[in-house]
């Protein structure tokens, strides 16, 4: 029996299938949707359209952007040769925010997990190797402390090595299956000092 409308339903079941959002937050999130007045619901609605739309990969990271270059990337002033490689653009933004790292990123999206079928083709692998050609001295691997982040680290650290540039790994003050983005800035600047070789 539906207990709801079928555009409620609807709904109920898209927002349900966000991560994150189990069965019950999705019904009080449609319910609250339905309540918010029409302007409101327009903008979210664009907002969701545009953002799809415009934003894309940094051709040189691959951090989404609004632009063909990221604003770090297109930064003069930033150490092209040293590249932090990140998980995702959240992890990016945790680091841009301690306004210490004067690098670039390289961002993976994702990281290897044989659980879940994620091998290193599925990210981006082959265009951080691609960025090697160019003039790079360091790549701090910052992939977070989970079973998959490590897995990952040691496969781009096996990958690298034999092209000679070299590779370090964050320190692990950050604690085991955290995720970078909810670690703070004092944690973050901490691990990226004590970075040792791999
Ligand atoms: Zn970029």
């Amino acid at each position: 029996m539906d207990l709801y409308s079928g555009h409620i339903n609807k709904l109920i079941e898209e927002l349900a299938a966000l991560p994150g959002i189990g069965s019950k937050s999705a019904q009080r999130l449609a319910f609250h949707l339905i309540n918010m007045p029409q302007d409101k619901v327009n903008r979210l609605a664009n907002a969701m359209l545009e953002a799809k739309a415009n934003v894309r990969y940094c051709r040189e990271c691959y951090t989404l952007t609004d632009s063909e270059v990221c604003p770090v990337c297109a930064n003069a002033n930033r150490d092209h040769r040293t590249i932090m490689v990140v998980e995702n653009t959240r992890d990016l933004a945790a680091y841009e925010k301690t306004g210490k790292y004067e690098g670039v990123y390289h961002v993976l999206h994702g990281a290897i997990s044989p659980m879940l079928g994620i091998g290193p083709g599925d990210i981006k692998l082959k265009e951080l190797i691609e960025r090697l050609r160019g003039d790079v001295e360091e790549v701090i691997i910052a992939t977070n402390s989970s079973l998959e982040g490590e897995t990952t680290a040691m496969y781009i650290s096996k990958l690298i090595k034999p092209v000679g540039v070299k590779v370090t790994r964050i320190a692990s003050g950050v604690p085991v299956g955290g995720d970078l983005e909810y670690i703070d800035e004092v944690t973050l600047l901490r691990a990226l000092e004590g970075r040792t070789p791999m």
